[in-house]
């Protein structure tokens, strides 16, 4: 592989976008949001009526996804068959969603191409939870952030907080909990650092500590 890669995976809110989204800035890279695509596939599940538990029915629906990520004023905007899904995918209605349709092998498998396009030069930056350890086997460098699920859902309860939306901390910590068990535990791709993956806690960390630890990892391999 020519082009470079850079692949951060971990759990959900840990950080993961804010880093990535940093760092291809940083390098003038693109940036691939693996996760955007699961989340897509499982709001299109949701209206082809595609019973989730029917992989037979889901690899069709995930080899033929009609998703285009458009960048538009630093952002990225999601379209699915033409609509604006943007804000539609970040529900915790379709997050939970896209981890019970993420845990098929044949539908993981059906999106490993469209992933791989992503690889184009001048490098990219992949966020998910198998970037290092599956789809970008190679990637020159392998970062995993990781944060005690308390930290993160106290991050997130505050994120809600902060742009007007209600929430309970204690329903917050269960979501977070089911999703990670849902990740970590399937058989195909789980949720688990490549071997080669530098790991970076974020748990007592700050933003700027994370940019800074994660652009030491950059530096010294690119
Ligand atoms: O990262 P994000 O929260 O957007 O991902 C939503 C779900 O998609 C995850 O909980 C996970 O089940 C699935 N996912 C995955 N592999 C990836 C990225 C996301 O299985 N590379």
């Amino acid at each position: 592989d020519l082009v470079p890669v850079v692949t951060v995976d971990g759990p959900s809110g840990v950080g993961k976008g804010t880093l990535c989204q940093h760092l291809a800035d940083r390098l003038g890279w693109h940036f691939l949001d693996s996760g955007a695509i699961y989340r897509v596939l499982a709001l299109a599940a949701l209206h082809h009526q595609c019973p989730l538990e029917d992989e037979e029915a889901l690899v069709p629906l995930a080899a033929h996804l009609d998703v285009q990520f458009e960048p538009q004023d630093g952002q990225v905007k999601v379209i699915l068959e033409g609509e604006d899904v943007t804000s539609a995918i970040r529900t915790q209605d379709v997050a939970n969603t896209a981890s019970k349709v993420a845990a098929f092998p044949r539908v993981r498998e059906a999106l490993l191409r469209r992933q791989r396009a992503f690889q184009k030069a001048p490098g990219l930056v992949a966020d998910g939870r198998d970037m290092g350890t599956v789809v970008f086997k190679n990637a020159q460098v392998k970062l995993f952030l990781t944060a005690s699920a308390e930290v993160r859902a106290e991050r997130r309860f505050q994120q809600l907080l902060a742009s007007g939306q209600d929430a309970k901390i204690e329903r917050l910590l269960t979501e977070i909990r089911e999703r990670d068990e849902r990740d970590a535990n399937r058989a195909v791709a789980p949720l688990k650092p490549a071997e080669d993956a530098v790991i970076i806690d974020t748990s007592h960390l700050s933003i700027e500590q994370v940019l800074d630890a994660a652009w030491q990892e950059v530096v010294a391999k690119i």
